[in-house]
């Protein structure tokens, strides 16, 4: 069956293009096509409204989402609400994310990953597992019990996914290059966070395949005057991405918008780090046995250490309009295109082109989702 979208404002390559008709068959962007198009007459029309459709919003952070936290319960059924919870808001891609945890439930998160990926699940792009390889000094909320060093003997357990991405941040002074170069050979995505390694560490990490940067800023080592450390190489190196949460609580805007002046915008993507709090009016909800409260949309312990955000990914492309003064084409592919291309997933998801998945998010003038599509289905109203 062929679905034709009329009547939007689509963001294509060339920016926003009215008068196009997208035409959408087999869970694929078929054709941008002319109204006129013979293979309009057979398709089942949905009137977009003049309203803005954009390729759906990946995010490459999810710690949980609808009163549910992965660490919790690692399970499918845990993804399918998080996911459901995150669809509301235009994600229609995402990794659930394990912070730092045993390596028992490390296996389990894998495994219920791996059953919502063979079984279909809307979304589910892999899993991103944050930790446990981290810096005691920049744990932030993790739990100290759990850090430790990374050995080759772990490699194994941490590349088991299949047909599905695996993201894993780790401390580059928690391991050695040689396992970075064995954990990208074995094909998972490195991404660096939680750290206080030097410029020399990090760089060494980088021409080993370290490919990112969790939550740039947030628990990393400062820029000093005579050691540039890991946000000196997160910013100087332009082949590597950077994760940014824009909730205007994380990181002072103007540090995030001189990181745009350091590289290429397509090494910037927008994550939620998002926790429980999305999609649930509960003011509380528990991380690992410590009480966290949300207050004005901030997440704390009860030491006032921020605990992940309460931001949905439709919050933070206002945000990255409103505080970083980006235009919406370009907030837009941070949270949809530049994650992709993270991802290696560039070629399939993250922009309105012919043979894309029809993965789509519609919003209104005030950027609230009206509808999503995965694959092609719409969400249900
Ligand atoms: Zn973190």
């Amino acid at each position: 069956m062929r679905t034709a979208l009329v009547n939007g404002r689509l963001l294509t390559g060339e920016g926003i293009t009215n008068g196009r008709t997208l035409l959408l068959s087999g869970g694929r962007i078929e054709a941008l096509a002319d109204p006129q198009d013979p293979r309009c007459r057979d398709a089942v029309t949905v009137d977009l409204a003049g309203q803005l459709l954009l390729p759906g919003f990946i995010d490459v952070q999810v710690n949980g989402g609808g009163g549910v936290l992965f660490n919790d319960e690692p399970s499918p059924e845990s993804i399918r609400a998080i996911g459901a919870a995150h669809r509301r808001f235009g994600t229609t891609g995402f990794l659930p994310t394990l912070i730092s945890d045993d390596l028992d439930t490390i296996g389990r998160a894998i495994a219920a990953v791996q059953s919502s990926l063979d079984a279909g699940m809307p979304g589910v792009l892999g899993i991103h597992i944050e930790g446990p390889y981290l810096n005691w000094a920049r744990r932030g909320v993790h739990d100290s019990k759990h850090l430790r060093q990374l050995d080759g003997g772990s490699v194994s357990l941490l590349s088991r996914l299949r047909n599905g991405r695996t993201v894993l941040t780790l401390a580059p002074e928690m391991t050695t290059p040689e396992i970075v170069a064995e954990l990208v050979a074995s094909g998972i995505l490195v991404s660096a966070g939680h750290s206080d390694a030097s410029y020399a560490e990090t760089t060494a990490a980088i021409a080993q395949g370290l490919r990112g940067f969790t939550h740039l800023f947030n628990a990393m080592g400062r820029l000093e005057p005579r050691e540039p450390g890991i946000v000196g190489a997160a910013l100087y190196d332009e082949n590597t991405w950077c994760g940014f949460i824009v909730d205007g609580h994380h990181v002072d805007p103007i540090m995030l918008k001189l990181a745009l002046r350091c590289k290429r915008h397509d090494r910037f993507m927008l994550v939620t780090d998002a926790m429980p709090a999305v999609g649930s009016a509960a003011s509380t909800f528990v991380l690992q046995g410590r009480t966290i409260r949300v207050v004005d949309g901030i997440c704390r312990d009860e030491n006032g250490t921020l605990a992940g955000t309460a931001l949905d990914m439709a919050a933070a492309v206002r945000n990255a309009v409103s505080l970083l003064g980006l235009d919406v084409t370009e907030a837009a592919r941070m949270a949809s295109e530049y994650p992709a291309e993270f991802l290696g997933l560039g070629h399939e998801l993250g922009r309105i082109a012919p043979g894309y998945r029809a993965n789509l998010v519609l919003l209104d003038d005030e950027f609230k989702v009206q509808r999503t599509w995965i694959e092609g289905l719409a969400s249900v109203d």
